[in-house]
């Protein structure tokens, strides 16, 4: 009989006919379905071999990685370092029977909208690889209610962690908006308050350390399928806010009109950000928050308003600020392109108005330089564009030199 010449892949022994591709070698095949398995298994031992050779960085270390990203907010990068530094600690280094059970720090941020909240925590995931999930607490709900549980955001780290329950259970998770959770009064409601205490207990739970059920990959198929437990032991949680009004709390209990400054020399916003840095756990209960969630994030941060100066650095330092991100994309065309640093002021000031804060400046960005980015892949023979600050005002176009002209003396970053 003659042998079949149909090629099959060595690992399922689907015929070629089957497979959308198969990669052939010298002794064996492999269809396109079984690398794609293979990717998997190896990404996941690659994440295991991560967990087991983790090596945690010292507070220093820390802090200046977050220094690549993050500008400013210099009180609150230190004391997230040395929070993470000892959360990481107390998960990789202690003894499995010491007789001191270090308890978990969680920490809260408390800072205006676009001031580095979420990057902070973003940051911390990236540098330590461990898995990384974000929820806004507006949207949570208790169980039953409709609107998303608690347990979902542990569903999303799982997904996260490419549902390695190992790796899961040392993720960080970033739990945005929790002032708005906050209770509207003091005493704790007799009618059942569906979005505020209702979800802080919620909360709780999974802060504290739970053991939570959650639905596998897909969701529960039939009601017999197993659910998968994570136990939040040590899970890092980061909540943030901007706590509108606690800083006249604050300022109640100090009982001063204002803290060592004049009014008339130093801005409001100056005087909360130095109020915010003396919040007290009470203080927290006082403006809605539950004492037993309060008691669980014993790291407390204030963050500042970035000033224009911030915004600009913004722009400009990071790993991948928003000017170096455009300058990569014109230097694909072969063109130089440079910022003058009173645009950058200009754009700033922009965010600042708009009070959105770093967050802001990449759509201000790309309002101005939309027009210049539409037309330059069909003039020839660019060699470099200069944004001025009256393009920013609207009064002109972008300085454009060519090849063969001089350039023109404009001073930039
Ligand atoms: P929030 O405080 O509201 O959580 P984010 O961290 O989400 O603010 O900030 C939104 C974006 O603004 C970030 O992705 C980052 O690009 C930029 N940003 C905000 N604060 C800073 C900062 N301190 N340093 C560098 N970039 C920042």
């Amino acid at each position: 009989m003659e042998k079949s010449t149909i090629q099959r892949c060595s690992f399922c022994n689907r015929p070629e006919y089957d497979t959308k591709f198969m990669i052939k070698g010298i002794s064996g095949n492999i269809c396109d379905e079984c690398v794609q398995m293979c990717s998997k298994i190896i990404e996941s031992e690659i994440q295991d071999k991560e967990l087991d050779n983790f090596t945690l960085p010292t507070p220093r270390e820390i802090h200046n990685f977050l220094n690549q990203y993050v500008i400013g907010q210099e009180d609150a990068k230190k004391i997230i370092s040395v929070a993470v530094y000892n959360h990481y600690k107390r998960i990789f280094k202690q003894k499995k029977h010491d007789d001191v059970d270090i308890e978990k720090s969680n920490i809260l941020m408390i800072g205006p909208t676009g001031s580095g909240k979420t990057l902070i925590a973003q940051t911390l995931a990236k540098l330590l690889k461990v898995p990384f999930a974000i929820a806004d607490a507006t949207t949570l709900t208790e169980a039953g209610y409709v609107g998303e549980d608690v347990e979902n955001i542990l569903v999303r780290l799982l997904q996260n962690a490419n549902y390695n329950i190992e790796r899961t259970e040392k993720g960080i998770i970033y739990i945005d908006e929790l002032d708005k959770i906050a209770r509207k009064s003091e005493t704790p409601s007799i009618t059942r308050d569906v979005s505020g205490e209702g979800v802080q207990q919620a909360l709780l739970k999974i802060l504290e350390g739970a053991k939570v059920n959650v639905p596998p990959k897909g969701g529960r198929k039939h009601p017999h399928q197993e659910f998968i437990e994570i136990n939040t032991k040590n899970i890092l949680f980061i909540t943030g806010g901007a706590f509108f009004g606690l800083e006249k709390i604050i300022q109640r209990r100090l009982n001063k009109k204002t803290i060592g400054f004049d009014a008339d020399i130093v801005s409001q916003k100056e005087v909360n950000a130095e109020l915010f840095k003396k919040v007290i756990p009470d203080d927290l209960v006082k403006y809605g928050l539950i004492p037993e969630l309060v008691g669980r994030m014993p790291v407390t941060t204030a963050l500042s308003e970035l000033d224009e100066d911030a915004l600009v650095e913004i722009l400009t330092k990071p790993k991948n600020a928003i000017c170096k991100q455009y300058q990569k994309l014109f230097e694909i065309e072969g063109v130089n392109l440079k910022f003058e640093e009173e645009a950058l002021k200009e754009i700033a000031g922009i965010a600042i108005t708009h009070k959105t804060g770093a967050r802001g400046l990449r759509s201000i960005m790309e309002k101005f330089m939309l027009k210049i980015m539409y037309e330059l892949p069909d003039m020839p023979n660019v060699r470099e564009c200069i944004i001025t600050k009256d393009v920013i005002l609207g009064k002109s176009e972008p300085i454009i030199s060519f090849g063969e002209k001089e350039e023109k003396k404009v001073s930039g970053i």
